[in-house]
């Protein structure tokens, strides 16, 4: 797996030990360097970076997607969230589960197939 750079702008400065690199005489705290992260969607090493990158480019990037300016309402229109549980009495492995969707609104509940369970395409809502 490819290796990629925590995208935190102060990444290098937050000094521990494990960021210490290169040879003797150069040594310096450098950017972390793995092949996956935890944090803020695999880009971060650690939630500090991310609050780092925030406090940078946060705004920017609020503006650039478009900020919001008024209040978003959840109605049955874009209130489906999708959901599993198992058959009553049956806890006995995944291949059991049932696949829903719930309206947050209605309680209306109605079958998904795993396959429109798992397509984050798939999607009831008509509204943001
Ligand atoms: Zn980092």
């Amino acid at each position: 797996m490819a290796l990629k750079y925590c995208q935190g702008p102060e990444c290098h400065k937050h000094k521990t030990k494990d960021r210490i690199k290169g040879m003797k005489g150069s040594k310096s705290y450098q950017t972390r360097r793995r092949s996956s992260f935890y944090y803020g969607n695999d880009n971060f090493c650690s939630l500090n970076c991310q609050n780092d990158w925030f406090n940078k480019y946060g705004d920017q990037a609020i503006d650039h997607y478009g900020r919001t300016t008024e209040a978003k309402h959840l109605t049955q229109d874009n209130a489906w969230v999708k959901d599993w549980n198992y058959p009553s009495g049956d806890y006995m492995g995944s291949e059991n589960r049932q696949y829903i969707y719930v309206n947050g609104i209605t309680k209306e509940q109605r079958p998904l197939t795993e396959e429109q369970y798992r397509d984050k395409s798939y999607t009831l809502n008509t509204g943001e």
